[in-house]
């Protein structure tokens, strides 16, 4: 287990941002259990964009990176999910929560090539 290295750091992302949409559908969209259509239609694109992030294993946490890759519509959506469930996620998943953090005081560096924002 290589701890903060980069493969590592892109997986703990996204289970970060799955983590707090699974807390948001659950209070929000009183879900029980399984994403409701929508949220589980954002988690996907999340996923999707992790995968396409052109940082790769450099990546920055989301929150800091110089490249705006989501949609406005997924963008706001993913706004809210954060603003809701960012401080809830520190009670349910500490220790995802905290590394998330730790991941997110390194600084971008240039982005290594223009991505069109889609
Ligand atoms: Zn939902």
């Amino acid at each position: 287990m290589t701890g903060f290295g980069g493969a590592a750091r892109l997986d703990r992302e996204r289970r970060t941002v799955a983590a707090m949409i699974t807390i948001f559908c659950r209070d929000r969209h009183a879900s029980d259990g399984p994403l409701c259509e929508e949220c589980s239609e954002l988690e996907a694109y999340t996923r999707l964009r992790l995968a396409k992030c052109p940082y790769g294993e450099e990546k920055p946490t989301c929150v800091h990176c110089p490249i705006h890759c989501y949609q406005p519509r997924r963008r706001e959506q993913i706004r809210n999910v954060m603003a809701y469930s960012g401080p809830r996620v520190l009670f349910s998943h500490p220790v995802l929560a905290i590394r998330h953090m730790i991941d997110g005081r390194r600084k971008a560096a240039q982005p290594p090539a223009r991505v069109p924002a889609r």
